[in-house]
């Protein structure tokens, strides 16, 4: 008998590889449709699952093969209803996913990597050190866990799926791709690019990168200042990848795929609450066709950060809107389990 740790993580094998597994193993190569089947359409986490399967050739996927399928080791539920997920991997190491239900849609934020390597000065998730990136498949069985949650629990479909969990999806982006297209194919999830989307610190290169793959998902930056000053002073990234950089890669984005950017931006008391920040944001802003989310500051203890006011937020409003640019106030959801933007930290 072989060793778990020296059988191999079978949803690494591309559906070409699984049937010269089989015919390899002296089986029919239309074995590894049915397998893949299991394994994608239909999430199996075990190969008993495989009912269409003999018992020997499960007994024989079941040498050579293990299904390292994450486990929701806890749940919190939120008294508005959202679900936070701790979700253990196969090397014991937790990420968290969170289900946020809204009147029409049931959204999926998922994780990319187990912590991050960012260290935006406001984000619990960047306390963390970042361990590793996440595999395709530890990213497709998140949304499937909310999947099954939206189901049981609220008898409604998943319908949208956000990357705005712990890590930088953009600095995982081979896996994050892979995990798209399954969540996207016929023979996985089958649910529409438009209703992914992507949220990055704003990684340029990896912006331009994903433009000219002609990616299908929608993006989103979070910007939070396009004052070059303050946005270093909070979001290191910005130090390395200053806003003309970040702007250009925005440019090359919007002539290759002709789609709209979303900013995320919070707006913090004494940091980015004055006229002159907000008036920075509508010029950055018109770079491309865009729209801005204002969310609002999830508190993770740290006293130099603390929401603005009312007043500034309707100022923001105001100036983007007045001059064409939507903006929409986004109030937070599952804060009283810390599973609100930027909070999740493994509590
Ligand atoms: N690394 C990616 C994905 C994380 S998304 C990114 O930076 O976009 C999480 C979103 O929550 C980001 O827009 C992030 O800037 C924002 N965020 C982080 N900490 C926050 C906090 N304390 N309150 C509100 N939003 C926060």
């Amino acid at each position: 008998m072989v060793q778990d740790l020296e059988k191999r993580d079978i949803r690494k094998l591309k559906l070409d590889e699984l049937k010269a597994f089989f015919v390899e193993h002296g089986e029919k190569p239309f074995r590894a449709q049915q397998v893949y089947e299991w394994l994608w359409q239909k999430s199996a986490k075990d190969f008993d699952q495989m009912t269409n399967l003999s018992l020997p050739v499960r007994e024989m996927l079941r040498t050579h093969f293990v299904i390292n399928h994450i486990r929701v080791d806890k749940m919190q539920r939120s008294e508005d209803g959202t679900i936070k997920n701790a979700v253990m991997l196969h090397d014991g190491m937790i990420v968290e996913s969170v289900l946020i239900p809204t009147e029409k849609r049931i959204t999926a934020c998922v994780s990319s990597q187990v912590g991050c390597s960012l260290a935006c000065k406001f984000c619990a998730t960047a306390r963390l050190k970042r361990m590793r990136n996440l595999n395709p498949d530890e990213i497709y069985d998140q949304v499937v866990a909310i999947k099954e949650q939206a189901e049981l629990f609220f008898n409604r479909p998943l319908t949208n799926i956000v990357f705005m969990g712990m890590g930088e999806p953009l600095l995982n982006y081979n896996n994050v791709l892979e995990a798209i297209n399954k969540i996207t194919d016929p023979k996985g999830l089958a649910m529409a690019s438009k209703r992914i989307t992507v949220s990055t610190v704003g990684v340029a290169k990896m912006i331009k990168k994903i433009a000219d793959d002609g990616v299908k998902f929608n993006l989103a930056v979070s910007l939070h200042s396009a004052i070059d000053k303050t946005r270093s002073s909070i979001m290191p990234i910005n130090d390395s990848t200053p806003l003309e950089e970040l702007g250009d890669a925005l440019r090359h984005w919007y002539a290759k795929t002709k789609k709209k950017v979303t900013y995320e931006y919070v707006v913090w008391k004494g940091i980015n609450d004055k006229e002159e920040d907000a008036r920075a944001l509508l010029k950055f802003a018109k770079i491309i066709p865009s729209k801005v989310n204002l969310i609002e500051y999830n508190s993770i203890d740290d006293p130099t950060f603390q929401q603005a006011s009312q007043e500034s937020l309707r100022m923001y409003q105001e100036i983007l809107e007045s001059n064409g640019i939507t903006a929409r106030v986004r109030i937070s959801r599952g804060k009283d389990i810390d599973a609100a933007c930027g909070q999740l930290a493994n509590k």
